[in-house]
């Protein structure tokens, strides 16, 4: 437990020479010879399955509180993919917002939006923080980084190392980058930026030279995980224990066929239950687990309905109670 051993633990997720890396054994996503056996190969052999219409998943009317709640109140409401708005008390957070049509054509996943952003963008309440998670263009938009610069200019943006210049291209004037378990303090909320596995890219020359994470914030004495954009790690544990107990778990939970491909970059249920009970880390807590990454974008194999389906089955087989799993409706609003 030397501060040696800790200091170059806390550096190994930075690449010798400039950018990052997943510092965990076989972390690597595969190589872009991978990509293409996956895109023109399996693709021949294995179609996936047809989108479905737009618009038809299930959607609620969101029923948050504007333009604050009162202290004590916490909800968390869908807007889609990785975007929520949470309010803890009086707190308004929003995370990984996209509110456009379409990602960037450039990206080499792209994804288009099968169902609409379930809060209207005008109907947004004032915003005090937004948490971002990584770079990729079903995270950062760049045309909803814009809307909410101008709208709300005084909001803070919180992004992981490497994200600030790109923030304040977009017309963020307050954008606070940290590395993994780094913490900022304001008045209103504390917020710890935390690993993940994962790797980041806008164009096909920037892979990894920003860094991708997960935080941990609190706001009006809740403490809330908002897992990004991840693949299974060992760290969950160490988050647990470093930055718990949680009272909410946000965790993705699709974009995970072809499983050979993807098993470095995104979690499946299973994965995702293996997360929860890390974090949980034999504390006595069972906080809910928010199911995100799901249900807006097409980005890999999988049906666009099957990881709620799936997650719901093993959180039953393995003994966790029903109320706990909060996969949520498009649009809709859960309190705790
Ligand atoms: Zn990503
Ligand atoms: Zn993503």
């Amino acid at each position: 437990m030397g501060e040696v051993p800790l200091a170059v633990n806390r550096r190994s997720h930075h690449r010798p020479g400039g950018g990052f890396q997943n510092p965990w054994p076989n972390a690597d996503l595969a190589r872009f010879r991978a990509f293409l056996r996956w895109r023109l190969q399996e693709r021949r052999t294995h179609p996936p399955a047809p989108n479905p219409p737009r618009d038809s998943l299930p959607r609620r009317r969101p029923s948050f509180a504007t333009p604050r709640a009162d202290h004590g109140y916490r909800s968390l409401t869908w807007v889609g993919h990785a975007t929520t708005l949470l309010q803890l008390g009086p707190v308004n957070v929003l995370t990984d917002p996209v509110w456009s049509e379409r990602a960037s054509p450039l990206q080499w996943l792209g994804p288009r939006r099968l169902m609409s952003p379930a809060v209207d963008f005008d109907a947004l309440p004032p915003l005090d923080v937004v948490l971002l998670s990584h770079n990729h263009y079903d995270h950062l938009d760049a045309g909803t980084v814009r809307r909410i610069a101008t709208r709300f200019p005084d909001t803070p943006w919180l992004c992981p190392l490497g994200l600030r210049a790109h923030l304040e291209s977009f017309g963020v004037r307050q954008a606070i980058e940290r590395d993994w378990w780094q913490t900022v303090d304001a008045a209103a909320f504390r917020a710890t930026c935390a690993p993940a596995q994962h790797f980041s890219a806008r164009g096909l020359r920037d892979r990894n030279e920003t860094l991708w994470c997960s935080w941990v914030i609190e706001a009006d004495g809740a403490r809330v995980f908002f897992g990004g954009d991840t693949a299974l790690h060992p760290a969950f544990a160490e988050i647990g224990e470093r930055l718990g107990p949680f009272d909410l778990v946000m965790l993705p939970i699709g974009a995970y066929e072809p499983r050979w491909f993807m098993r470095q970059v995104h979690m499946n249920p299973e994965d995702a239950i293996s997360a929860y009970r890390m974090l949980l880390n034999g504390t006595r807590t069972a906080p809910p687990c928010f199911t995100m990454h799901w249900g807006t974008f097409r980005l890999t194999d999988e049906p666009l309905d099957e990881p709620p389906a799936r997650f719901a089955r093993r959180w039953r087989e393995a003994g966790l109670p029903d109320e706990t799993n909060w996969t949520l409706v498009h649009g809709e609003t859960r309190r705790l």
